[in-house]
């Protein structure tokens, strides 16, 4: 099959490997119909985070079932599939008590190497996929994958987000980023109820599309001071609920300046280095902070109805779809923000 596979920071290819084969009774094998390069993808890619040389990568994927081990219950081959990004056995006490992304029964994320599980990644034709009856959620035939494919990540990821924030309807809401997270957080805001919501990003075409999203007030934090623009709207006050939706210190900081007292702040942005927390602000202020990784596979069908209904089409965020063939140039663009690049799905 081709698979995506890391060379070395600023280098991936495609290449023709072995398929994967059924190597516990739990798997599946799956053939990938849709997959897609996740801004967590580039921190490996940019080097910040290791990655094993030769593993095939990506962990945003779906598809249609080819092949079952015997010990997969209730799916069969035909069977249409979201994988979430996390592998997990559903009966260890972490699975019971509602978190998947820490399971400690075979737990682990797709595509991520060794130190993630070893778990071969989607940006594939085909993937395996381990404890498969436990980890993968069944769609229904007639919604298209560009609907479906972000309810394994990125949509879950920024619902939990807004619902971290405790949002109640009336309220003001500020988002942090203007990337896919960002983006789909704003439909996520507003299911929740909130009446004004504000992105801050610096890229003119993401905050364009933030807009047409259904943002009240975006804000382009190269051009103008968002503190200051936030406590001009919101009356001194400060917003609600803040929600952090890159993984940049700079913007988690923000996030203290503009809530006011009481308010949440919520991230899913992904910290590597520690960041100095301002606890007299947190102390005077009384600020809840709550974050953490989406445990996606609970969200999956849970979000499911809106998607089918109509409520959200997390396809908004797409701005490509490129052959498999074409991934590195996925990469570079999602990378460099050339092309005005949001989103990169794949097609094998
Ligand atoms: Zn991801
Ligand atoms: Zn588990």
């Amino acid at each position: 099959m081709k698979a995506v596979i890391y060379n070395k920071p600023g280098d991936v290819s495609v290449e023709k490997i072995a398929d994967p084969k059924i190597q516990d009774e739990r798997d599946v094998i799956l053939r990938v119909t849709k997959s897609a390069v996740c801004g967590s993808d580039l921190h490996f890619y940019r080097g910040i985070v290791p990655m094993d040389e030769g593993f095939v990568v990506g962990h945003e994927f779906m598809g249609v079932i080819e092949e079952v081990g015997k010990g997969a219950r209730g799916l069969k081959k035909g069977d249409r599939v979201v994988a979430p990004f996390w592998v997990s056995c559903g009966s260890c006490v972490h699975c019971k008590n509602g978190l998947p992304t820490s399971c400690g029964g075979g737990g682990g994320c797709f595509g991520f190497g060794e130190g993630f599980g070893g778990y071969g990644g989607g940006q594939a034709e085909f993937v395996r996929v381990a404890l498969a009856d436990t980890t993968l959620e069944k769609v229904p035939e007639k919604i298209e994958d560009e609907k479906l494919l972000f309810l394994g990540d990125v949509f879950s990821t920024s619902y939990y987000c807004a619902e971290l924030a405790d949002i109640k309807p009336g309220q003001t809401v500020v988002i942090y980023g203007d990337g896919p997270l960002g983006l789909l957080a704003v439909p996520s805001a507003r299911l929740f109820g909130a009446a004004e919501i504000i992105v801050v990003g610096h890229h003119k075409y993401r905050l364009d599309m933030a807009k047409k999203a259904g943002a009240d007030t975006v804000i382009n934090s190269s051009k103008e001071d968002a503190t200051e623009r936030i406590m001009d709207i919101t009356g001194g006050v400060g917003a609600d609920a803040a929600l952090e939706c890159i993984g940049s210190q700079d913007a988690l900081l923000d996030t203290f300046k503009v809530t006011r007292p009481g308010g949440v702040i919520s991230f899913i942005g992904l910290f590597l280095e520690p960041v100095p927390v301002p606890m007299l602000d947190f102390y005077l202020k009384n600020f809840t902070l709550r974050g953490g990784v989406c445990p996606a596979k609970n969200y999956i069908t849970k979000l499911l109805p809106l998607v089918e209904n109509g409520t959200v089409d997390p396809s908004f965020i797409i701005t490509h779809d490129l052959p498999l063939a074409d991934t590195p140039k996925g990469y570079e663009i999602m990378d460099k923000r050339t092309d005005n690049a949001v989103k990169v799905v794949l097609t094998p």
